[in-house]
């Protein structure tokens, strides 16, 4: 058996053009054009490299992007500070951090600043809660963006056995509870659990977001399984690489996420998305404040 490719960069460009189609809509409307602020700290070049594929989504989504660059330096009460002040500025819908934040920062705080409406990486307590609860409302971007290329094989998910390995507040965690939502019995596997082997060879739907190449080996994977790789590592020669063992898995199961080209693009295509959310969500704020009036 040979796995049929989940193609991320073709159903991301999809996504974003259709986001770009509702912009323009709303152009036309004379409604606000969307608008995300993205916030860096510091230089990391990995970071710069998102933030860079970020900007050239709003670009292609005709969603106006506002750049802060702040110093590696810059401490927590500035970044609170410039956090609050694009809160209250009603021409920014959307407001993302670029993690990973230096050290002295601490990021929970940062994220938890962010006005749950405006979080677009779906990464508030609230947003996250409104997920465990069946409300969701702006969805975090990557394990949302794995649940709509999860549709391209899935009718219906109800039943499947799901196995989700690595628990991050902003990947594994919010995972599992999309699986869930999708009627899916979850396991979710992290660096504790016993015998990864044995929870990966129950697994219809296998979704590894650890950080570590070649930690799933694909004798592991059951036949037939839909596997779905979210880790981006860089080998040595300077290739990426995500955390399944890919020529082995994908002669085993049905279903399979390159990497580069599978998760990758779905993450950037669904912060599109929830900006325009956001914009909208921000368009019946001010109708309910008007009928306040
Ligand atoms: P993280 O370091 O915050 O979390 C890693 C998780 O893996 C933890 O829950 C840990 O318990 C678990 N883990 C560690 N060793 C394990 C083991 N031996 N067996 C089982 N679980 C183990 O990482 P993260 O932020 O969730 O990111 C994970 C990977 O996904 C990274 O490679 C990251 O670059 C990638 N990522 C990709 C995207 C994308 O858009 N494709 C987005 C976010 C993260």
């Amino acid at each position: 058996m040979s796995a049929l490719i989940l193609d991320g960069k073709k159903l991301s460009a999809e996504i974003v053009a259709g986001v770009a189609v509702e912009v323009s809509a709303r152009v036309q409307q004379s409604l606000t054009v969307p608008a995300l602020a993205v916030i860096q700290v510091g230089e990391d070049p990995a970071s710069s490299v998102y933030v860079r594929n970020k900007r050239q989504a709003c670009e292609r989504a005709g969603i106006r992007s506002l750049m802060y660059a702040l110093p590696a330096a810059v401490t927590q009460s500035e970044l609170l500070a410039l956090v609050g002040t694009l809160n209250h500025n009603t021409l920014v819908h959307g407001i993302l951090v670029q993690l990973p934040l230096p050290a002295h920062i601490d990021a929970a705080t940062v994220l938890e600043r962010i006005h749950p409406n405006k979080d677009v990486d779906g990464f508030h307590p609230c947003n996250i809660g409104r997920l465990a609860v069946r409300m969701p409302d702006l969805r975090s971007c990557t394990p949302y963006g794995v649940m709509r290329l999860l549709a391209l094989a899935h009718a219906d998910m109800k039943g499947l056995h799901a196995v989700v390995v690595g628990a991050s507040n902003h990947v594994g965690r919010p995972m599992g509870l999309e699986l869930l939502l999708a009627g899916c019995t979850v396991t979710t596997c992290h660096r504790f659990t016993r015998d990864l082997a044995e929870q990966v060879a129950k697994a219809d739907i296998l979704v590894v977001a650890v950080g570590r190449p070649g930690l799933v080996r694909g004798e592991w994977i059951k036949p037939g399984a839909t596997v779905i790789d979210v880790g981006i590592n860089r080998l040595a020669d300077g290739r990426l690489c995500g955390d399944v063992e890919f020529d082995v898995a994908s002669a085993r199961a049905a279903w399979i996420t390159p990497v580069p080209g599978g998760v990758g693009p779905m993450t950037v295509a669904i912060l599109m998305e929830n900006t325009l959310r956001a914009a909208r969500k921000a368009d019946m704020a001010l109708t309910e404040e008007e009928l306040a009036e």
